[in-house]
This record gives C-alpha cells, sequence and structure tokens, in this order.
C-alpha cells in the first residue's frame, strides 16, 4: 500500500491522503494549491480568510467540501493561534465551517470528536498538519503544530486529552504526519533552537547541522512522532509523508517559500 498519495477530485481539486487510515475507516483529505476559484493567479486553492481574497474563499472552501463529499453542515472549524487548547466536537457544533470569517467554534489548535461524520477542518501552510485515531473507541483528533505548537506538545497534548475523555490508549492509536515544511529547508534561529533543547529529551534528533551560523534545520515531522512515542504511540503506527510543503510549493503554499504571501490548504477528516 502507497504511504501517502495524491488523487484528483470531479471538481478539479488534488487532495491527498494516507490509504492506510481510509482502510480503518477514516475519511480525510489534504488540499492542495489546485482547483481554486481566486487566489493571486485566478487558480489557487486558497482556504485562509487572511490570505485569500474575500470573494472567493468560501467558494473555495465549499470546492473542498464538495471533493470530499461532506457538507458544510457537518463541519466545525477553528481560530488557529499557535497554542495548545483542543475543543472538543459533538453534533451541537456542526456547521461552524468557516464559510464566514467569524464562522468558527473558538481559539484553539486541535480538534476531536467520536461523533460520526463530523467533520473537523484544520488549515496549513508549513505547519505540521497531525491527524491522531484511536481504532478501538473510534475517536480521532486533528492538530496544527508548527514550532510553537511542537515545542509545547501540542498533539502529544490532544493524545492525552483523547485518553482521559474517551480512554484512548496510545498504544493502540494511530497517527499521520502531513504534508508540511521538512527538515531539508526549515532552517531556524537560536531561540528556536533553544526551545527545542528545553521540551525534547533528545533534541539532537531534532536538529541537523545549517549552512547558516547560529541557525540549524529542524525536524518538525520527528519532533512530532518523538512526542506521540514518548506517551506509548508505536513508532510503526504513525505515518509520514515525507512531502516538503517549501520544496513542493507549485502543488503545495508554503509560508516560507513565498515570504509570508502563501494561502492556507485545509485537512478536513470525520470518521465514517
Ligand atoms: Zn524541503
Amino acid at each position: 500500500m502507497e504511504k501517502f498519495i495524491l488523487r484528483p477530485t470531479e471538481n478539479g481539486l488534488w487532495v491527498g491522503s494516507f490509504p492506510a487510515l481510509t482502510a480503518m475507516g477514516v475519511a480525510h483529505g489534504f488540499s492542495t494549491r489546485f482547483g481554486g476559484s481566486g487566489g493571486a493567479d485566478g487558480q489557487t486553492l486558497d482556504l485562509g480568510w487572511k490570505t485569500g481574497r474575500q470573494e472567493s474563499v468560501a467558494c473555495d472552501r465549499k470546492r473542498f467540501f464538495a471533493a470530499m463529499e461532506i457538507g458544510d453542515d457537518r463541519v466545525a472549524t477553528i481560530r488557529q493561534v499557535h497554542g495548545t487548547r483542543a475543543i472538543q466536537v459533538d453534533a451541537s457544533v456542526l456547521g461552524r465551517s468557516g464559510l464566514d470569517p467569524e464562522a468558527y467554534l473558538g481559539e484553539a489548535d486541535a480538534l476531536y470528536t467520536d461523533e460520526k461524520r463530523a467533520g473537523l477542518l484544520l488549515g496549513f501552510a508549513d505547519c505540521v498538519p497531525v491527524l491522531l485515531f484511536d481504532p478501538v473507541h473510534r475517536a480521532l483528533g486533528v492538530v496544527h503544530a508548527g514550532w510553537r505548537g511542537t515545542v509545547s506538545l501540542v498533539a502529544q497534548k490532544t493524545l492525552l486529552t483523547m485518553q482521559r475523555t474517551f480512554g484512548s490508549n496510545p498504544a493502540l492509536c494511530f497517527a499521520a504526519i502531513g504534508p508540511s515544511i521538512g527538515p531539508c529547508c526549515y532552517e531556524v534561529d537560536q531561540p528556536v533552537i533553544e526551545a527545542v533543547q528545553a521540551a525534547f529529551a533528545q533534541p539532537e534528533r531534532l536538529l541537523r547541522k545549517s549552512e547558516k551560523a547560529g541557525h540549524a534545520k529542524l525536524d518538525l515531522w520527528q519532533a512530532n512522532s518523538d512526542q506521540l512515542i514518548a506517551v506509548g504511540v508505536q513508532e510503526k503506527h504513525i505515518f509520514t509523508s515525507q512531502i516538503c510543503t517549501a520544496h513542493h510549493h507549485q502543488v503545495f503554499h508554503s509560508h516560507r517559500a513565498s515570504a509570508g504571501t502563501a494561502g492556507r490548504m485545509g485537512l478536513l477528516a470525520w470518521l465514517k
């Protein structure tokens, strides 16, 4: 089985997914830049209210929901703030899907649920999308982890919240790390290096040598894997797409590669 695939949708988008998760009943997709109605070039799919053309963001969100075959009344989203708060989604809050700039649940960086067909939506451009799945209780979490979220252990904290809420056993859970900036491209400065050294037991696994003095290349994929392994997730249960958004910025939005002018891609996931 391929680890991560990109496929065209009937309405002209390209959506990425992990076939192993799909096979376990987790419907999910990572949008790309393809298939949009607006954006600077009139083609880029941009789901971000802060980044997209105001007249096209709602349209692009609808296109993504249509590509994924879910109605906006079954989707919930949040305003992401590089923190560690996770919000539980149940049927009563579905429909706050970001079709207008104020239609979100609250300020947070993760969503989790055990409700069937409750779509969890987050936005990204280089930050790491982490998907968490408990196949025993059948519960799902989605996490937004930039460097701040990563050193604050937002993925680990969300999994522990699922453990408290649903009794999820990390040893039986699965995780997937989607397209995001890779260690090949993610150069960080001293304050970030120090934050990584303070947060992780083995920072040498995460920081690589950089050509630039006082800098290092940070492996956010490994950092998110390591914090899940530290609470009992099995390494073989963690899937990483290994796709760097900065390298492949023609396909994916990349904050770094576009000097801050990137749009936003979506991760949308639900339990079948
Ligand atoms: Zn790269």
